[in-house]
């Protein structure tokens, strides 16, 4: 994504009352933030929050936490937070790579992964968001057979992805190379990437994969 600062997104996002602004003082106590026992969903590089902001609306008995490491990107999704009454969601201005230090062991049901860079040069394999580095967090963090949802229209991450998740024990419950002609499109929500390269024609591909029953955090 090409970035453009704005100038004052700092100091804007520490002042926002939708941005939790010590995330490491709520591990374990993620549910009392939110004021009830509803699973927790985490969206990992949310970018401008379309998809997430969607899914709290739709989803009223879930609670959801929109992830954006950088300021000028979430002040966007911020802004349309703003026109929104809802109560089930907060957003982080953090880095995923700290998501261990944020959430304790199985306060996560769900992560959505969609449209995360790619990383095509393999000595930055280890920044892909479906890397085994990132596996390992995210397995930390969820429940027994918790979930990731991975969506992308790079082919050559999505392929990277189906091939090094199951070598550290994931199980691929489903996958497609073509997203919306096929029966995962049901309950489909389109993130703001999504609608643009849906918009070119272009396939989208998605994959599921849970963590297996009895797979320890480490
Ligand atoms: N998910 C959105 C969508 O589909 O429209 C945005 C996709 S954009 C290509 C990827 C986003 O992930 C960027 O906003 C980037 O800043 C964020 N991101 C990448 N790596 C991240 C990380 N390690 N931690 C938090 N956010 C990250």
């Amino acid at each position: 994504m090409r970035l453009r600062h704005i100038r004052g997104a700092e100091e804007k996002i520490a002042q926002s009352p939708y941005v939790i602004q010590d995330p490491e003082g709520e591990r374990g106590h993620w549910n009392q933030r939110f004021g009830n026992a509803h699973p927790i969903e985490i969206e990992v590089g949310m970018g401008k929050g379309r998809f997430i902001m969607e899914l709290a609306k739709r989803y009223p008995d879930r609670n959801f936490i929109g992830i954006e490491r950088y300021s000028s990107v979430l002040l966007r999704g911020l802004e349309k937070r703003e026109q929104l009454e809802l109560s089930n969601i907060w957003f982080l201005c953090v880095d995923a790579k700290d998501l261990a230090e944020i959430f304790e062991a199985g306060e996560i049901s769900k992560i959505y992964l969609n449209f995360s860079d790619p990383w095509p040069k393999d000595r930055h394999a280890k920044r892909r968001l479906t890397s085994p580095e990132f596996m390992g967090i995210y397995r930390q963090i969820l429940i027994e057979g918790g979930i990731v949802e991975f969506k992308t229209d790079n082919r050559e991450l999505f392929q990277y992805s189906l091939e090094s998740i199951p070598v550290s024990g994931w199980e691929i419950a489903s996958q497609t190379y073509d997203l919306h002609h096929s029966p995962l499109a049901e309950g489909n929500v389109m993130t703001e990437y999504e609608a643009k390269f849906a918009a070119e024609g272009k396939p989208i591909c998605k994959l599921v994969a849970q963590k297996p029953k009895g797979m320890q955090a480490e």
